[in-house]
């Protein structure tokens, strides 16, 4: 069950609904979000539920069986809109695009990528500073050196950044530069790391665990929004099966299903999903076909070169044509 409080509850208001659901043997949990307070409760046994809708400082009571509550599609019949600043927006029914290299290398390289952001009207730069790499002798990114190159053009250009975060101690440090932290497929059930984000006001994208399945996905989801951010984003990035003939295999399944059950946008990656540059596109298009709310893509303007998933990455050549049948496509998928 969750229950919605007012915005403006006073303290008499809240303690009487705590010890009314108290009584009623009912554990709360009380969560504050920068857009709501709400109390979360797990009731063991059925319960009359206008014993507790009339109080004071209650907006609303919604009844949502199972455990992802605050993500969850029973309560919220409008779907989440992430506000990015700057008339950027992910989830408003638009498709938004998020592009750019794997790996941030330098100057000449971002700057080459914005040139090829904003021919496209591409509002969102990706690019990782801190590297997951299996791997610990390979390339692990510029760190916060490269974060401030890529901050700099970006900011110049009026684009949005997108980076990965592998750890608590990096958020702050990172905060000033980045407008939404991802988490990677290797971190997304480090819960202490998702805990360290909910307490931030800056949108989060959540990559699905490499085996992950979509309820890990929207419990990953559940903790972020329960210590306090609700401006999350939840990311489909393929998942690991027996297959081997393609580094993941791309669950497009997941996109319809996910957007059913939680009202947080869906955004797929076609990169790591299928991880051959030449089949990039039609993935990236099928994900759109199934509805997602936009697209995470490696782009890079010599792929053969780039410092990490090259094998994955297109050049700006393919990426025009990319942004092109999107734009085709969508044309007609809002028809
Ligand atoms: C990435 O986006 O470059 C990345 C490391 O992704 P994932 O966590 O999905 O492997
Ligand atoms: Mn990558």
């Amino acid at each position: 069950m969750i229950i919605q409080l007012k915005k403006e509850i006073n303290n008499k208001e809240r303690t009487t609904i705590t010890s009314t659901l108290t009584e009623m043997g009912i554990d709360v949990y009380p969560v504050k979000t920068q857009r709501g307070i709400y109390f979360i409760c797990t009731p063991k046994k059925e319960f009359d539920i206008r014993k507790i809708g009339h109080l004071k400082g209650i907006t609303d009571v919604h009844r949502v069986s199972g455990n992802h509550k605050l993500v969850s599609h029973k309560w919220k019949v409008d779907r989440t809109v992430i506000d990015c600043g700057d008339g950027v927006f992910i989830g408003d029914g638009g498709f938004a695009v998020m592009a750019g290299p794997c790996s941030i290398e330098g100057e000449e390289q971002i700057e080459k990528t914005v040139e090829a952001l904003l021919a496209n009207g591409v509002r969102i730069m990706r690019g990782g500073v801190y590297k997951p790499r299996t791997s610990p002798y390979s390339f692990r990114g510029l760190g916060m050196e490269g974060l401030s190159l890529f901050y700099k053009a970006c900011s110049e250009n009026g684009i949005k950044i997108i980076t990965e975060v592998m750890e608590a101690t990096q958020i702050e440090p990172m905060m000033p530069y980045v407008d939404i932290f991802q988490v990677g497929a290797r971190n997304a059930q480090n819960y202490n790391l998702l805990e360290a984000l909910g307490e931030i006001d800056k949108p989060v994208l959540l990559k699905r665990g490499i085996s992950g399945t979509i309820d890990e996905l929207l419990y990953s989801a559940e903790y972020v929004f329960k210590t306090g951010n609700e401006k999350l984003i939840l990311c489909e990035r393929g998942i690991r099966t027996f297959e081997k003939a393609y580094r993941n295999t791309l669950d497009l399944n997941a996109i319809p299903i996910l957007k059913e059950k939680s009202h947080l946008p869906v955004i797929v990656d076609p990169s790591h999903g299928i991880g051959i540059r030449k089949h990039v596109l039609k993935m990236a298009l099928a994900g759109a076909a199934v509805g997602a709310d936009g697209l995470l893509i490696e782009i890079h303007d010599t792929p053969e070169k780039a410092a990490t998933d090259g094998q994955q990455t297109i050049d700006f050549k393919e990426f025009n044509a990319l942004m092109n049948k999107l734009t085709q496509l969508n044309a007609l998928l809002n028809n």
